[in-house]
């Protein structure tokens, strides 16, 4: 099995895939941090962000609980749309966690063709059947291979407090 003159890489989504848990780890937010990356036809990246404020609002504490960070806060997904070069027709994108309401709108309006997510946790039903009648279809990207399983599951621990990872569906 183990030739010694390939290696395994990941696929084109884990590595994309990757990326936006990386561009996640930028996020101050102290309870959840979210990443999301816009990747067009040509494999090439056209937009990244993450769950932040908008630049001149001030990361203090106090902004960022919960009672107050809900209303100020941008969203990955929104950040990565509003950080993007160019259209963004037909693109595929991709958010560590699945994407709210508000997203999916701004999702549609953009005419993005596909939303991959990595965790189901906190998915919101409601946005999945609002961008599926919209045309956009939406996948989990769920975890094959020991060295993707064990990145996946080391990031979503670090990253989406109260995780459970039973919830994962992959065995080791
Ligand atoms: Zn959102």
């Amino acid at each position: 099995m183990n030739n010694p003159n390939t290696r395994e890489v990941p696929s084109w989504d884990e590595y994309f895939m990757m990326i936006a848990m990386t561009t996640a780890f930028r996020s101050k937010d102290p309870r959840t941090q979210v990443g999301a990356i816009i990747v067009n036809s040509e494999k090439h990246i056209v937009g990244t962000g993450y769950n932040g404020f908008a630049p001149g609002y001030p990361d203090t504490p106090e902004n960022w609980e919960r009672s107050k960070k809900h209303s100020r806060v941008i969203h990955a997904e929104r950040n990565a749309i509003l950080h993007s070069h160019g259209s963004i027709s037909g693109t595929c994108l991709y958010t560590t966690l699945s994407p709210c309401l508000e997203c999916a709108k701004s999702i549609v309006a953009s005419k993005v063709s596909k939303v991959l997510y990595l965790t189901d946790r906190e998915v919101n039903a409601d946005s999945l059947v609002f961008l599926g009648e919209c045309g956009v279809t939406t996948e989990r990207l769920t975890p094959t291979g020991i060295f993707w399983w064990d990145l996946s599951n080391k990031f979503l621990e670090k990253t989406v407090n109260s995780l459970t990872l039973n919830n994962m569906e992959i065995k080791k």
